[in-house]
């Protein structure tokens, strides 16, 4: 298979690089093409601006959907944006790695999602009407594809638990898994999280390298979250709701949206 790693650390020698390198070294010795986007490495412009719709009439308001959908199907994007996309073309799995600041990604990898999903290439895909709401959350420009996070957290399982403070690891990774791997059509993996990292030892590092080689090893069987599609039939059209009749008997929030 063809894997995408997308690394956002800035530290060449952090362990978030040395987990990168077991995950690289691993698939590799599987049999597998890895291509890596290294943001920090790459010095990766993060916001979108002008600059990256040069054919904007300098006097036009910046309405960033249209100039990215215009830009898109005029093959006019910049020359960086149209890289990454290619590789998500290529690649059959994206992998995204970075530690968890302020319970997020990193905002040059955010930055990265800004700009490289493009309108008519990540949105704004299908045909939009009273009964479509285009290809999204499990259609769309990158369905057939798996996708999946490694990630880094210095709070314990236990601040991620059900009842933690910090709120359930899934629910804070929601946003990403499902509004940023999910919608563009990608079946999504379990994250790889490891918590309690700030003073892992070397022991330490060698647990986390094991379990971390096991899960490049089972890409292929891992089974998915299982999000439900957008148009399999679990939603009323055109208010996206989920159908009174489905999900658990007083079920609410982010767990209403798996099968
Ligand atoms: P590093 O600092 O590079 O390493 C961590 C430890 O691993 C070090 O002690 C290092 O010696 C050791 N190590 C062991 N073996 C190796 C090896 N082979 N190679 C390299 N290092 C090794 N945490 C949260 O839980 N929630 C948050 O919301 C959150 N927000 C944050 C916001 C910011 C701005 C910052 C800076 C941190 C935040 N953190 C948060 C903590 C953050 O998630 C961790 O600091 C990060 O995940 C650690 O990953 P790292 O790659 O930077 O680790």
């Amino acid at each position: 298979m063809n894997v995408l790693i997308v690394f956002a650390h800035p530290d060449p020698q952090s362990l978030n690089a040395s987990l990168r390198d077991v995950a690289i070294e691993e698939l590799m010795a599987q049999g597998h093409s890895v291509e890596l986007s290294d943001l920090y490495a790459m010095d990766w412009k993060s916001p979108v601006d002008r600059a990256d719709f040069a054919a904007l009439d300098p006097d036009a308001r910046l309405k960033v959907p249209a100039a990215s959908g215009e830009a898109f199907a005029a093959d006019a994007l910049t020359a960086d944006v149209k890289a990454e996309q290619k590789k998500l073309l290529w690649a059959d799995v994206l992998i995204f790695q970075f530690p968890l600041w302020w319970f997020s990604m990193p905002a040059i990898l955010k930055g990265w999602v800004d700009r490289v999903y493009a309108y008519g290439f990540a949105y704004g895909v299908g045909e939009h009407s009273d009964r479509r709401w285009g290809e999204r959350y499990g259609e769309g420009r990158l369905a057939g594809k798996r996708a999946m996070l490694i990630v880094t957290a210095g709070g314990w399982e236990q601040h991620y638990a059900a009842r933690g403070i910090n709120g359930p690891i899934d629910d804070l990774l929601f946003p990403i898994n499902h509004g940023i791997l999910h919608y563009p059509g990608y079946d999504v993996l379990p994250p790889f999280v490891t918590y309690r990292v700030d003073r892992l030892d070397d022991a330490g590092f060698d647990l986390v390298a094991t379990s971390l080689r096991e899960r490049m090893r089972t890409l292929e069987t891992t089974v998915p979250i299982p999000f439900r599609r957008q148009n399999g039939g679990d939603y009323l059209i055109p208010s996206l709701e989920l159908r009174p009749e489905l999900g658990a008997p007083g079920a609410k929030g982010f767990s209403l949206h798996r099968r």
